[in-house]
């Protein structure tokens, strides 16, 4: 397998889009965006062969993509993806956080799903590119930001079973409202029992597209049980807690200890690694060890656990007030408003949006 370009950093041609939205048109989608709705006026696209290695860096005006049926990604699912936000600070300019994070777990992701490795270089020069032909679609309300999306397919058009010798990188960009509008409420969540989203050598420390179509149903069954989240076990002993479906789960103690679960078949959440970093700044004593569902119910029960929160980029840090499952519900304590959960929110969103010094030199300027 190829690894990064020979050819890098690339060069991106710019096609501009003549169809572009008019200011006013755009100020009405920015006005209510919320989420993954709408799609700025670009998009990037990066070829990649494996002769020719990647090349072909664009930025076209947003629209389909032209693929043959047999392209490789329909059938067998060959796909990583990446999640991120720009945000606006005060004095108009755009920033993101901790994209060379995200540029490493793409490369994971994508040696895990043999696609090639876009460098990092690369693929924070194709969010500046994004962010800089479309900077008028970053909102600027409180909590809003410009979501970034990143993502690998396979489409060379052949139905034999290996890795495509042809790739497609893309970034799209999607205006998203504030993900709480009055106050951040908490959630339910279901524990799924039945299935599974990862297995044991699989592909859950992959963003991978096949990881989320596995847990579509038992969050369905989430749905209809009134839960807004998926609660998943690791699927060898069905004993110790994984993650939600698209976020990571944290617990905190009585003494002020956190715990996460560690297992190879959960996504690493760069929201998690921060805000479990910005608790560490704090004092607080951090483990990341296996967590049996049995801690979690006796430890709610105790009062030795006093708060359970989910974390993510989209909603960045969610209160959980309670676990339903067949037949029992495990109702969390409320997160005040002096919470840990709600005051570690505060502190990394307020880094985000350059509110509040960045020790740890998170951000990345995008829009010079
Ligand atoms: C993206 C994702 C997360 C959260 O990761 P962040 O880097 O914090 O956005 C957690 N779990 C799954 C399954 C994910 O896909």
């Amino acid at each position: 397998m190829t690894t990064a370009a020979d050819t890098y950093p690339l060069h991106f041609e710019l096609t501009p889009n003549d169809a572009a939205r008019a200011d006013a048109e755009r100020e009405t989608m920015l006005s209510d965006p919320g989420f993954g709705k709408y799609f700025t006026d670009h998009m990037v696209s990066i070829e990649w062969t494996t002769e020719g290695g990647w090349h072909d860096a664009a930025v076209l005006p947003y629209g389909p993509l032209t693929l043959d049926p047999a392209a490789s990604v329909f059938h067998y699912a060959q796909e990583i993806f990446e999640g991120i936000k720009a945000y606006a600070h005060e004095d108009g300019s755009v920033w993101t956080f901790r994209p060379e994070a995200n540029a490493r777990r793409f490369a994971r992701s994508a040696a895990r799903l043999a696609l090639p490795e876009l460098s990092a270089e690369d693929f924070i020069e194709s969010l500046k590119q994004i962010v800089r032909v479309d900077k008028g679609w970053v909102p600027t309300s409180d909590e809003t930001s410009l979501y970034l999306r990143p993502f690998m397919i396979a489409t060379e058009s052949f139905l034999g079973v290996r890795a495509a010798h042809k790739v497609g990188y893309y970034v799209i960009a999607s205006p998203a409202g504030a993900y709480f509008t009055g106050g951040v409420t908490p959630v339910s969540i279901w524990l799924s029992e039945n299935f599974s989203r990862a297995g044991k050598g699989g592909t859950g420390a992959a963003k991978t597209g096949g990881n989320y179509a596995a847990s579509l149903l038992p969050q369905e069954e989430a749905y209809a049980h009134g839960c807004s989240q998926v609660l998943f076990l690791d699927s060898v002993d069905t004993t110790y807690i994984e993650e939600l479906g698209g976020m990571n789960v944290v617990l905190v103690y009585k003494d002020g200890t956190i715990v996460t679960p560690e297992s190879d078949s959960i996504l690493e959440g760069i929201t998690r690694d921060s805000i479990l970093q910005l608790a560490a700044d704090r004092g607080h004593k951090v483990e990341r060890r296996r967590v049996s569902l049995d801690e979690w119910k006796t430890g709610v029960e105790s009062g030795d656990i006093v708060e359970v929160f989910a974390c993510g980029t989209a909603a960045v840090v969610v209160p959980i007030a309670e676990l339903k499952g067949e037949g029992f519900s495990i109702v969390s304590p409320v997160a005040g408003p002096d919470s840990l959960t709600l005051s570690l929110r505060a502190e990394l969103t307020d880094i985000q949006y350059g509110r509040r010094a960045d020790p740890h030199g998170w951000l990345t300027r995008l829009d010079a």
